[in-house]
């Protein structure tokens, strides 16, 4: 008996991130790898009817199409409208996800001129 079950890291939470969202607007490349973590028929509607600003799923067209008038959904417009003006913002947010990884890298940046 040899197997080893490594157990995976839980990738169940519903809401994504911002800058995921943009991803995914950006790239279907990028939705399709995140949708194709999911298996269909876990999902609502298995998985035909959703909406990539709200990383969300319906059960039916009908819900689909009742979410997008809604206020939840404009709301989310607005917030990736608005990030997408302001760069500074983006880059802070993207900069607070990263940080971990960042302190792994480079560490100190020095007041090197050359
Ligand atoms: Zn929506």
């Amino acid at each position: 008996m040899g197997a080893i079950r490594r157990s995976r890291v839980k990738t169940k939470r519903l809401s994504r991130g911002i800058d995921q969202i943009k991803a995914d607007l950006a790239s279907e490349k990028h939705l399709s790898q995140y949708q194709s973590t999911k298996a269909a028929e876990d999902l609502p509607g298995l998985g035909e009817f959703y909406c990539i600003e709200c990383a969300k799923w319906f059960e039916s067209e009908q819900n689909l199409a009742g979410h997008r008038k809604g206020q939840a959904h404009k709301r989310r417009l607005k917030e990736l409208k608005e990030e997408a003006h302001s760069q500074e913002v983006a880059d802070k947010v993207v900069g607070l996800g990263r940080e971990a990884r960042q302190s792994e890298g480079q560490g100190e940046v020095g007041m090197v001129e050359g």
